[in-house]
């Protein structure tokens, strides 16, 4: 017996459309490319979208075209997020640091009609512009006075392109499983593949991570998503704050920690988003100019594993929340929160950041398991560990038009391989214990080389940490340790293998540490350790 209740779609236009009503005086503020911070409200940012919304289909562009953005966070970006998804066009935010030839296949793979692009980025598509036969123009975002000399064709201005449409729209009523958005995620080897979010799973996001207990996301909240709206969707903030009738404070091309800072104290923000190589630059500008967040309360930390000691920093130094998020592009992408629960905040200071430096539990909707190398279920009691699948409505069922990654990507019940591999304990906490290409395998046994990251920069003297695996005749692998110094410290290897081994077992202490001037990092800030494992390819460990 199917139930008697209304069969009416879950869209993303309806969440503009709801802000726009419900809180239609909140504000959205953006640092814009062109210098100036910028302000209006969900009222304007409706109004502009559907401007917008006529716009597009004054381009010709219909249904399920594929419209790229390459852009930083701000409320241009917010208005494109809704006006294409919104017509049934999809949204495809691009990462501009992604090498060119991942840049051009992207668009080419997708077969973006349009691109829609800051000034910033002007340059780079101008170079690559012959390369993207598919590509039938281009709209610049800003107005007439700062429009560029260019040789890009058939090219628009934004400001002028929306500005004489009308203000009023009437929003198609779409299915909810159309698609609504395109984000390629890029692993470390091979092409790019493409995650097709859906009207309903971008919705049941939003409804999934505005229930986590405690998170308390409101119209109170000022949140600044520092994570780029081109990685995974600024993690679902431009569609969950306008739900709850959050302010949203966009930090456009400004990430660095002084700005950070600046924007932060001057708009209340509360709660702040982003990946931990942007919360190192803030803590450090922060340390070094002796200065206090004002409003901020939280902090999500997500991309990449939580460091202990920047969690810590947090609480103890700035009376700041950390809060440690995982997820996958193909996930939506939140997967977890780690958040220390009512029962636990009597607990000892260092027992609560045990909790919190775990990945979290599952946010409602996403189901996990973990399993063996035979794929046999594990059981979830905080020793053993294996890798992770999922499954959820808001995770992916296959990769866009890639019919060899979906033949390896999904088990034989249809869960998803995350490729990590993680413990379960008995209250549902996850814990990564690493990439399934990043583990150790010494003599059979696995070491983590994130928890020896984590512990080698609780070293004061430490900035930055990667641990790969280095071939040893005797154990196959041992773990090499290869670190940046905070700036004036001379520590060296034995000094950061005494504090080690206070930290880890000692058959994990590193055969070898080398300290370099900065690591590698991908187009997302994470450590790219298979270029590291390039450059260390051949190394000999003295205990080799
Ligand atoms: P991406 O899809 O580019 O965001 O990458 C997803 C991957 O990033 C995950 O499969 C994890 O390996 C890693 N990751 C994301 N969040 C965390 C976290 N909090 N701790 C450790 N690894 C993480």
């Amino acid at each position: 017996m199917r139930g008697l209740m209304m069969d009416r779609p879950l869209l993303i236009s309806q969440i503009i459309e709801y802000a726009a009503s419900n809180f239609p005086d909140q504000e959205v503020v953006s640092q814009t490319v062109e210098g100036e911070l910028h302000r209006y409200t969900y009222r304007d940012a409706a109004r502009r979208s559907r401007q917008l919304a006529h716009a597009l289909g004054q381009l010709g562009v219909q249904r399920s075209d594929r419209v790229a953005t390459v852009a930083w966070n701000t409320y241009r970006h917010l208005e494109l997020y809704y006006a294409t998804s919104g017509t049934g066009a999809i949204c495809h935010t691009i990462n501009p640091r992604l090498p060119a030839d991942q840049f051009i296949y992207m668009i080419n793979h997708a077969q973006d009609k349009y691109i829609f692009v800051d000034l910033t980025f002007v340059p780079l598509l101008e170079k690559l512009k012959d390369q993207l036969p598919g590509v039938a123009g281009f709209v610049i975002l800003t107005d007439r006075a700062h429009m560029p000399e260019t040789q890009l064709p058939n090219v628009h201005c934004y400001e002028e392109l929306i500005a004489e449409h009308p203000t009023e729209f009437h929003w198609p009523d779409l299915d909810e499983t159309t698609a609504s958005s395109l984000c390629y995620t890029s692993g470390t080897t091979g092409n790019p593949k493409g995650v097709l979010y859906s009207h309903r799973s971008t919705v049941l996001h939003s409804f999934f991570v505005l229930s986590v207990p405690g998170l308390g996301m409101d119209e109170e909240s000022a949140m600044l998503p520092v994570v780029p709206m081109f990685h995974v969707n600024a993690w679902g903030v431009p569609y969950f704050g306008p739900m709850v009738g959050a302010k949203l404070v966009f930090p456009g091309p400004r990430l660095d920690g002084e700005s950070l800072a600046n924007l932060m104290n001057q708009e209340g923000v509360t709660d702040a988003w982003g990946v931990p190589t942007v919360w190192l630059g803030l803590l450090k500008h922060m340390r070094s100019a002796g200065e206090r967040f004002r409003t901020l309360k939280q902090v999500l930390i997500g991309g990449s594993a939580a460091p202990r000691a920047m969690l810590q920093e947090f609480k103890e130094r700035f009376d700041v929340e950390g809060l440690q998020g995982w997820g996958m592009t193909e996930m939506s992408p939140i997967g977890t929160v780690s958040l220390v629960r009512p029962k636990d905040r009597d607990r000892p200071a260092s027992e609560q950041l045990d909790i919190k430096c775990k990945q979290g539990r599952a946010v409602f909707g996403v189901d996990m398991k973990i399993v063996d190398d035979q794929g046999n279920p594990l059981p979830h009691d905080g020793e053993a560990f294996g890798e992770l699948l999922v499954r959820g409505p808001a995770i992916l069922s296959g990769y866009y038009e890639n019919p060899e990654a979906n033949a390896k990507a999904f088990d034989a019940e249809g869960w998803f391989r995350t490729g990590d591999v993680s413990r379960i304990d008995r209250e549902g906490y996850m814990e990564i214990v690493d990439r399934t290409k990043d583990v150790i395998k010494s003599g059979g046994e696995w070491i983590s080389s994130i928890d020896l990251e984590n512990a080698a920069v609780g070293h004061p003297e430490i900035a930055e940490a990667a641990v790969i695996a280095a071939a040893h005749p005797k154990w196959d692998e041992r773990p090499l340790l290869v670190c940046v110094r905070e700036s004036g410290s001379s520590v060296d290897k034995d000094g950061v293998l005494a504090y080690l081994s206070d930290h880890v077992a000692k058959w994990w202490l590193p055969d070898d540490v080398v300290f370099v001037e900065e690591l590698p990092h991908s187009a997302t800030g994470k450590l790219q350790k298979a270029k590291l494992r390039e450059e260390f390819k051949g190394y000999t460990l003295p205990t080799a």
